[in-house]
């Protein structure tokens, strides 16, 4: 079969009608398509493929699982695949997580948390409490529970009639309102945004604050600045608000620690993950939470959620063997390590090319942002393109990157580079070599 666009009418259908080439086969940090063509997965898919891919121990621990059971169903047995994951996800867990509940990707697991929260006031006696603030920009899904609480206009416009609008407050982009982000000033600035919108909304029917810790697509890799991410939990704490980590792109060890709330020492209420937790191999997202929130709604009824898929022993087996893979093979020193490295590279980027305006993130999900005017920060305008003017030169090169124009208070062309966890510093040099040349290309295009 042919990738070339003479290919029949497809049966399938995503967003839109353009099409890509059809994946062959892929291996460590490397796709291939039918046509033999090579890329490098300076993505991971969408930030997904944290350990690599065809990874080969994790195959094995599939294809055992495969042979003994590929499904059954929660009702009637549990099964010893999900048991394992769950007392391993316990031990990486911020402490009084030890519980989870398994679902099949973000959206599901953000949901999930949502309806945990809720059913949790309930059980209190604090029925009034239904309010999840969240920040625009953000992304946390695109199921319509999820997507209430998502600041990203583009995706949440259409079905904002069948939404019951949530409270936003802005995300801490200090590299765009002049701050210094090492400054703890900048931190409690940001997180007084949350305390004040809590007064005003009226604390007794906010129920959670859902929060990135380290961004993803919506914002580009922002990195909270200093202090912001303790004060809101305090401030969470204060006003009786559950504090939601939204780890499903930052979580399973991209910046270099399993769960980026670490990165600050700072325990959340309920924690939400996907994407790297099974980097892949199969559709698995989890949600924990603190055990009392878990046994309040236990005794109260019990959680009245649910999927068919929830605790699949196939995808199960595969996030646990992926997490083996991580701890045994060090990855996340290592994404601390190329990320450092990645992350000095890009930013040398920023002498060659003036419209390069930020560049941020921790260990491998790092971003850099595009300007027409690196002092005021503006941004290029949307007609322009760029955003995916840029990924479709670095595709034609073989480099996948992924990029997003932001909304929400400020417009703005970002891109991740976000490798597997196992590149190494020639993964480096290839990444850097292409999108030198990708960024030359559109350097010819919106002139010096
Ligand atoms: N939350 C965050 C932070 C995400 O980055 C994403 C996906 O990009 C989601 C939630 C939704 O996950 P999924 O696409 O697996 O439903």
């Amino acid at each position: 079969m042919t990738t070339s666009p003479e290919r029949p009418r497809s049966h399938l259908f995503y967003q839109s009608r353009r099409r890509r080439p059809l994946l062959d086969q892929a291996r460590g940090v490397y796709l291939w398509d039918v046509d033999g063509k090579r890329y490098l997965d300076g993505s991971s898919g969408a930030m997904v493929c944290n350990i690599g891919h065809s990874n080969e121990r994790v195959l094995e621990a599939m294809r055992r699982q495969m042979e003994k059971a590929t499904f059954g169903y929660r009702l009637h047995f549990e099964n010893e695949a999900a048991e394992k994951l769950a007392e391993k996800t316990a031990q990486l867990a911020p402490s009084g997580m030890e519980r989870a509940f398994f679902v099949s990707g973000g959206s599901e697991a953000v949901e999930s948390g949502i309806k945990l929260a809720r059913q949790y006031a309930l059980a209190k006696g604090e029925a009034l409490r239904w309010k999840v603030i969240s920040r625009f920009p953000s992304y946390h899904g695109a199921t319509l529970g999820a997507l209430a609480v998502t600041g990203y206009t583009p995706m949440t416009a259409p079905f904002e009639a069948m939404m019951r609008p949530m409270p936003k407050i802005p995300a801490p982009r200090a590299y765009l309102d002049g701050l210094d982000p090492d400054d703890p000033a900048t931190g409690a600035h940001y997180a007084e945004m949350l305390e004040r919108r809590i007064v005003e909304e009226g604390p007794e029917t906010v129920l959670a604050f859902i929060v990135e810790p380290v961004g993803g697509a919506s914002t580009g890799a922002l990195v909270p600045p200093a202090g912001y991410m303790r004060a809101v939990r305090e401030i969470c704490t204060k006003y009786g608000v559950l504090l939601i980590h939204d780890e499903v792109m930052s979580g399973g060890g991209r910046t270099g620690k399993f769960f980026a709330g670490e990165h600050w020492n700072v325990d959340p209420d309920i924690l939400v993950v996907s994407k790297g937790f099974a980097a892949g191999y199969a559709p698995l997202g989890a949600m924990l939470a603190q055990d009392h929130i878990v046994d309040a709604v236990l005794d109260d009824g019990g959680f009245i959620h649910g999927y068919t898929y929830a605790g699949n022993p196939l995808a199960c087996a595969a996030g646990l063997a992926v997490i083996e893979e991580i701890e045994n093979q060090g990855m996340m020193a290592n994404a601390a390590k190329i990320g450092a490295l990645l992350k000095e590279r890009l930013k040398g980027l920023m002498n060659r090319f003036p419209f390069i305006g930020d560049v941020r993130g921790e260990g491998l999900l790092l971003a850099f942002e595009l300007v027409s005017d690196r002092v005021t920060m503006t941004p290029f305008p949307a007609s322009l393109g760029l955003h995916d003017k840029l990924v479709e030169i670095a595709y034609s090169k073989g480099l996948i990157i992924y990029s997003r124009r932001t909304r929400g208070g400020y417009e703005g062309d970002h891109f991740l580079v976000c490798p597997p966890m196992i590149a190494t510093e020639a993964h480096v040099d290839e990444i850097m070599e292409t999108l030198t040349d990708s960024l030359a290309g559109l350097e010819a295009e919106i002139g010096p």
